[in-house]
């Protein structure tokens, strides 16, 4: 398996608190790879310091092979990274439409007038949202919000897609149709790193896991495996 992405000795302090604490990791092509682990385990900030949103005190990522540490989150998106945010970020007060032109932009080849156009469609289309393009965001359901920062991620025409919490609070067949969506999106190429809470979808999804406790690697390996170890279990739920 081709290694897309290498994390080593990753460390990210907030004052006095170590976040991340020594965080490694690789993640292959075509790879969907769990990041779970209690409240406060250090997740988001290491989904932020891939993006380019936090940058670390110490470690290394890199893409491809190449050094990303540190970079602005805009250099990051362009050489192939994408996130969606645990908190739904459209912007409200424009259509549908709008909101994937302005993943477009980021590109590293931007894509401009009827070539956009056709792009915007299609990755409507792709997630579900065919038609309700001239929608205003602020007035789609949430499922729908949802598979709206998919499509502006998707816009980005990524290499790796960072899913925090992407399927939490859909109801049981919204679900089945997002696993369904992450795993065509798997079967076209891209890698995924999906920090989720909802186990049944990481048991499907995910090929391997790395569960974090206290911003360090606790368990890694098969979701099956890992959720049955007892040292998880207990990081899970407490004394
Ligand atoms: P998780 O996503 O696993 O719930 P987080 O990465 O959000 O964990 O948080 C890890 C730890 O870092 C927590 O103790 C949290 O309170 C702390 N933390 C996260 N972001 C900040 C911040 N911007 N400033 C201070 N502390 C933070």
């Amino acid at each position: 398996m081709t290694v897309l992405l290498e994390v080593s000795g990753l460390v990210r302090r907030f004052g006095g608190l170590v976040a991340v604490n020594g965080l490694s990791f690789t993640v292959g092509s075509s790879e969907i790879l769990g990041l779970i682990g209690p409240n406060g385990s250090g997740k988001t900030t290491a989904l932020n310091l891939l993006s380019g949103a936090l940058k670390p005190d110490a470690g290394d990522i890199r893409l491809r092979g190449r050094p990303v540490a540190g970079l602005s989150p805009d250099r990051i998106a362009r050489l192939g990274v994408a996130r969606t945010f645990q908190l739904v970020r459209v912007l409200p007060s424009l259509d549908a439409r709008e909101n994937v032109l302005a993943g477009l932009a980021f590109r590293a080849d931007p894509l401009w007038g009827e070539a956009a156009d056709r792009e915007v469609s299609h990755l409507l289309q792709r997630v579900g949202l065919g038609g309700r393009g001239h929608q205003r965001s602020a007035e789609l359901t949430y499922i729908d919000q949802k598979r709206l920062e998919l499509a502006r991620a998707l816009a980005l025409a990524p290499k790796l897609l960072l899913l925090d919490e992407w399927l939490a609070g859909l109801n049981p067949s919204e679900l089945q149709d997002g696993i369904g969506l992450i795993q065509s999106l798997r079967r076209e190429g891209l890698s995924i790193v999906l920090v989720e809470h909802v186990m049944d979808a990481i048991r499907t999804l995910c090929d391997r896991c790395i569960v974090m406790n206290a911003g360090s690697v606790l368990a890694e390996g098969a979701p099956d495996a890992v959720l049955s170890d007892p040292q998880v279990v207990h990081a899970y739920l407490g004394d």
